[in-house]
């Protein structure tokens, strides 16, 4: 079999493993930091600081999404919003020169136990079908499964994804219900598996907010912080998001509109169900391999 050519000792593997080891640390610690009248900002801070102090460097901003938001947001450079009884579902990653880990977790403060139970009993039913050879579409079809028999519907137009080098979302997809015709995971691959559960109707829209950036193409500007701006995109961050918040330029805002103006940026607006609704989530990375797979976030 070719597949089993693939050294998953090798350098690449390793930086995927240390990556997860150090994501698997900073979320248990970030979540139990959420509690009601704590800040956004300081808890997305606090994730992304941990990270390089244990590190690794954040392979995108902490997304910190709301009730009824399922993903892309995360704090302002002034934001001063604080938790309340809300269901906040916290999504962080970690990449070490590139090779990245993605994980989830469903912090409930709104008193909905079972919603932020069942995308994690999902993802862990899932992980059991993962081995070489098994189609996506049969691993969407175990998240439906259990995500329905909660009575909740899985969020469907979100998916799991491949991560790549310096990229965060690959193929294959791995869907949240179960169609057809999926791809074939091999050994080897490295997938990020989250399923979402919602008391809505399972489809997300764009909202009107985007906080979350990432680069389209090269390009060139004469406004001087949008230069600089654009020089640590290409710099620090490549084809990975960002957060206005990183940027080290004075006028952020207004250097990342005209890098937007110039379709040099593209921005990523809040997903989210309709107003009322909750979203709940749990992600883990894993590599496939020949007996499965392992979980680099556990
Ligand atoms: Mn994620
Ligand atoms: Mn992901």
């Amino acid at each position: 079999m070719a597949e089993s050519e693939v050294d998953l000792e090798s350098e690449q593997y390793e930086k995927h493993r240390e990556a997860g080891r150090i994501l698997s640390q900073v979320r248990e610690e970030t979540a139990e930091r959420v509690d009601v009248g704590v800040s956004h900002l300081e808890i997305a801070e606090y994730a992304e600081d941990r990270i390089r102090e244990l590190g690794g460097t954040p392979a995108f901003p902490v997304n910190i999404s709301i009730d009824e938001e399922a993903a892309h947001a995360t704090p302002a450079i002034d934001d001063d919003a604080t938790f309340g009884e809300e269901m906040i579902n916290l999504d962080i990653g970690v990449h070490i020169d590139g090779w990245l880990a993605d994980t989830a977790i469903t912090v409930d403060l709104s008193g909905n136990p079972e919603l932020a139970e069942a995308p994690a009993e999902a993802l862990e039913a899932a992980i059991e079908v993962v081995e070489p050879g098994v189609d996506t579409g049969d691993i969407g079809a175990v998240i439906e499964e259990v995500i329905d028999g909660h009575g909740f519907n899985p969020v469907v137009n979100l998916t799991g994804h491949g991560l790549g080098h310096w990229e965060q979302h690959t193929s294959p997809n791995i869907p949240n219900r179960a169609v057809s015709q999926g791809a074939t995971l091999e050994v080897g691959d490295v997938v990020a598996i989250e399923p979402f559960a919602t008391d809505g109707g399972g489809k997300v829209t764009e909202g009107g907010t985007e906080e979350i950036f990432s680069l389209e193409r090269e390009g060139t500007v004469r406004n001087r912080q949008a230069r600089a701006a654009l020089k640590q995109i290409t710099d620090e961050f490549r084809t990975l998001p960002f957060a206005t918040r990183w940027l080290e330029t004075d006028r952020a805002e207004m250097a990342l509109r005209r890098l937007k103006r110039n379709d040099i940026v593209h921005g990523y607006p809040v997903l989210k169900e309709d107003e009322g609704c909750l979203v709940s989530q749990k992600e883990h990375t894993l590599i496939v391999t020949e007996g499965g797979c392992e979980v680099t976030t556990e």
